[in-house]
């Protein structure tokens, strides 16, 4: 009998889409190259294999992390449910036993009757009623040119370079100034972190000697050519990065009327300007060194990261110009990604888009309305982020409170509003979840 639906890659993300698009009732044909053809990252040949740390991250209610487990909890996750079974102490983070999981989630899936697994690589996208490609950041080069044929040049990209993003409420305002370069498009687009020669000099000097975190096997140095860290830059000379990404040009100091030695400029994240990330500043630091170094510019001394900078091996796809909301492609919604190959970074994040994914191409095969969560709730506004057309600059992006609307009040101390935002966020799930019929969201309608 032929099958409703095919996922491609039994990772995180596949093994959820498919999970949940059989409870739906639909039957699954899941592909999965290992261990036929293996990934430099794998060791096994299991489902759901984490290929580097055991930890899903925080579970603290009151944080972004957190918040999306709860969320996943209630549309009925079923690789975070295997998590939870498999879980090992880890104080306020959910981590597991990595073998435990995989096999409790290759067996799941396994077993289940309306999921066939083939151990093949596929290379082609298949013909079927629908499809969700989710081969993951190191997805194997023959998918990778089936994706390029069918997306089109220029929206893959092969490795990734974030620059750190700074919660807005946490940037001394009283020295950061807001003001475009030469006043140039309504003149106050950028915040800027206005430098002496002697701040500049000190920071330059901590910038080259902080330390770096080591690439894998398979990251080799000319990857990166196009975008070289700015650690890499200031190496270069004292000067490298006042006539680079730190050049003062076109800027003046309000406090002072003067250009600044050096600048540091910040670019809303977002049109409600709640997160703001550091232009030219991709980094192979450590998160450590990241907060410690990037604390000096003035006005960052107290700056909370939203994200970190990366610099990685990754695959991913131009998804604010190709995906909806549904995660389906604009272009041809039998198609759908999830997992990392969207931009979303994280393993609790693949598996929140492959559930999305999933539930969605079922909602499709079954004529049901849409999943489209609210953007307060932490998966909503990610999801509302990857797949917005006016995201410029797409990198990859792990849930964050920098992603989610303002609040109607404005909260000044950090864990208050962040508390605030996860209120929110539950209350505004429980309401859609209410709106639609009784049940997880891939129950049929
Ligand atoms: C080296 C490395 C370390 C990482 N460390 C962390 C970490 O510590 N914490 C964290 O949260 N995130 C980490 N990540 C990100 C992590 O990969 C994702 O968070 C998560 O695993 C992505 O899930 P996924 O389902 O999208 O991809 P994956 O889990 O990688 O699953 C994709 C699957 O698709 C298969 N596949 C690929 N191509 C094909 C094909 N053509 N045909 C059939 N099957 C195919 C692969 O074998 C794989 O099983 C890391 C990523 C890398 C590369």
């Amino acid at each position: 009998v032929a099958e409703d639906a095919v996922v491609i890659g039994g990772g995180l993300a596949g093994c959820e889409a498919a999970l949940q698009l059989a409870r739906a009732g639909h039957r699954v044909v899941l592909y999965e190259m290992r261990p036929v053809v293996s990934s430099p990252a794998h060791h096994t040949d299991l489902l759901g294999e984490l290929v580097c740390s055991n930890s899903l991250k925080s579970s603290d209610p009151v944080t972004a992390a957190g918040q999306l487990k709860r969320e996943l909890r209630a549309l009925g996750s079923q690789l975070l449910q295997i998590a939870r079974e498999t879980a090992v102490p880890a104080g306020g983070a959910l981590a597991v036993d990595r073998n435990q999981f995989a096999e409790a989630v290759t067996r799941t899936v396994e077993k289940h009757s309306l999921v066939h697994v083939i151990r093949q690589e596929i290379t082609t996208i298949p013909e079927s009623r629908a499809v969700i490609v989710a081969t993951g950041p190191l997805s194997s080069e023959g998918i990778q040119s089936a994706i390029t044929e069918l997306i089109g040049p220029h929206r893959l990209a092969f490795f990734d370079a974030a620059a750190p993003i700074i919660d807005a409420d946490t940037i001394d305002q009283r020295r950061a100034f807001p003001a475009s370069r030469y006043g140039k498009g309504g003149g106050s687009d950028y915040l800027n972190c206005p430098l002496s020669q002697p701040q500049y000099e000190a920071f330059v000097q901590e910038l080259v000697r902080a330390e770096r975190m080591r690439p894998h096997s398979f990251e080799s140095a000319d990857l990166f050519q196009a975008c070289q860290p700015v650690e890499e830059i200031a190496r270069r000379g004292l000067d490298a990065l006042r006539y680079g990404s730190l050049k003062p040009v076109g800027l003046t100091d309000p406090s002072t009327g003067e250009r600044p030695w050096a600048v540091v400029q910040l670019r809303p994240e977002n049109a409600a300007k709640t997160a703001y990330n550091l232009v030219g500043f991709q980094t192979n630091l450590t998160f450590q060194e990241q907060r410690r170094v990037f604390r000096m510019v003035p006005g960052l001394e107290n700056a909370e990261f939203l994200r970190h900078g990366v610099m990685h091996r990754n695959t991913f796809i131009d998804a604010p110009r190709l995906l909806d909301k549904t995660l389906a492609l604009r272009a041809d919604p039998r198609i759908s990604f999830a997992g990392q190959i969207t931009g979303t970074e994280g393993y609790t994040e693949a598996i929140a888009t492959g559930l999305l994914a999933g539930a969605n191409a079922a909602a499709r095969l079954s004529g049901c309305p849409s999943v489209v969560l609210p953007e307060t709730t932490a998966l909503g506004a990610l999801v509302s982020y990857a797949t917005d057309p006016e995201t410029e600059h797409y990198q990859p992006m792990h849930v964050n409170w920098g992603l989610v609307p303002p609040l109607d009040q404005r909260i000044r101390g950090r864990r208050e509003r962040y508390a605030a935002y996860a209120a929110r966020a539950t209350d505004d799930l429980e309401r859609y979840l209410r709106s639609r019929r009784p049940g997880t969201v891939s129950d049929a309608c």
